[in-house]
């Protein structure tokens, strides 16, 4: 059984994964940020009880940071932490590089020297994104794409997806994982999939009269949370590391998700209640985005295993629910 270090341990996905790793009988290290409240650990991390221990470490102090990994000597090491919001990219460019970006090299060239003085080794995966991609006018999108980020995030997630591949040509197992859009219950709700389930909800609960959003055209490729942290599983333990993009390989836009999260509650006639805010439209989106996962598929045995109308009826019901319990 391998010890498993991962940051962004509070995030959706490093819920997921934490748990995945523990039921699989892992011994389970998470990074939380310092300015994480430390009663803010949510129940399903507090659930796995011993199998978690829960570190404390900021991803842009570096020496915090690798001060860590030689502290827990992970066989794998999962870089999940960062900010990973492209609307919140645009306000802070600088900031998104120094959280998205250092920490990756900082990590791997410390892999590397840890590899260089005899350490056992660490495998690396790296959760790089769509958005290193968006700009290259293919569809859909494939690890052969060349790299063409069209905002702040993207453009740092393109630095650490290229480090993952400097560093594995110098023999670390590192493998960066082109995620498309994933979501859960879990989604934090400044996301705008989780706005609209959460949204509806309120409005199906009377607590609301309107779900402002802004275009409602764009496409996107979304796949279920669980599935994503699986494929992460599934690079770690592979034998040789590689790129793989993790997608569903299906593109729904706004617009599909808004209906059929209203059609959940019994709501026909939403647009009735969904106000279009131009100041909601983002600078330099692209319009499709829809991933190729054939690799994934053909040499890891990866599969979604949960549908889009699926998805979004689990985000909303959840939604629903946590109303109901209010
Ligand atoms: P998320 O819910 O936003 O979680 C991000 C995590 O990073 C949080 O736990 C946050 O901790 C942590 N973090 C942020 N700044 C930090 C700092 N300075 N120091 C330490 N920790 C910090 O993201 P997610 O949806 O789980 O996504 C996981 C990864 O996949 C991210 O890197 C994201 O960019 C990438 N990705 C996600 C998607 C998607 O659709 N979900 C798609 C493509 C790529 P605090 O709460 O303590 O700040």
């Amino acid at each position: 059984m391998a010890t498993a270090l991962i940051t962004g341990l509070t995030g959706q996905d490093g819920g997921y994964l934490a748990e995945q790793l523990a039921a699989d009988g892992h011994t389970v290290h998470g990074v939380v940020s310092p300015a994480h409240d430390p009663d803010g650990i949510p129940e399903h991390l507090r659930a796995l009880g011993d199998a978690l221990v829960v570190h404390e470490a900021d991803l842009r102090d570096l020496d915090a940071l690798t001060a860590l990994v030689d502290e827990v000597a992970p066989d794998l090491l999962f870089n999940l932490g960062g900010m990973s919001s492209v609307a919140a990219s645009w306000e802070d460019p600088v900031g998104t590089l120094d959280v998205n970006a250092r920490p990756v090299l900082g990590l791997l060239e410390h892999l590397f020297r840890r590899s260089e003085r005899g350490a056992a080794p660490t495998r690396f995966v790296q959760a790089s994104s769509a958005e290193v991609f968006a700009g290259c006018g293919r569809t859909p999108i494939d690890e052969s794409c060349p790299v063409d980020p069209v905002n702040p995030y993207g453009a740092a997630k393109a630095l650490g997806h290229q480090a993952v591949g400097m560093y594995r040509q110098r023999g670390l197992h590192a493998s960066s994982l082109v995620l498309f859009n994933h979501e859960s219950p879990r989604r934090p709700v400044r996301f705008v999939t989780r706005k609209i389930t959460a949204g509806v909800a309120a409005i199906a609960a009377g607590r609301a009269d309107r779900l402002t959003l802004g275009n409602l055209a764009v496409h996107r490729d979304w796949g279920w949370a669980p599935d994503y942290t699986r494929a992460m599983v599934l690079a770690a333990t592979a034998e040789a590391p590689d790129d793989y993009v993790v997608a569903t390989g299906r593109a729904h836009s706004l617009f599909d998700l808004v209906e059929i999260a209203f059609g959940e509650v019994g709501i026909t006639d939403w647009q009735r209640y969904v106000v279009s805010d131009a100041a909601l439209v983002r600078p330099a989106e692209a319009d499709v985005l829809v991933g190729d996962s054939t690799k994934l598929r053909t040499r890891l045995g990866w599969a979604p295993t949960v549908e889009f109308r699926e998805i979004v009826a689990a985000m909303v019901a959840a939604d629903v629910a946590a109303l109901a319990e209010d």
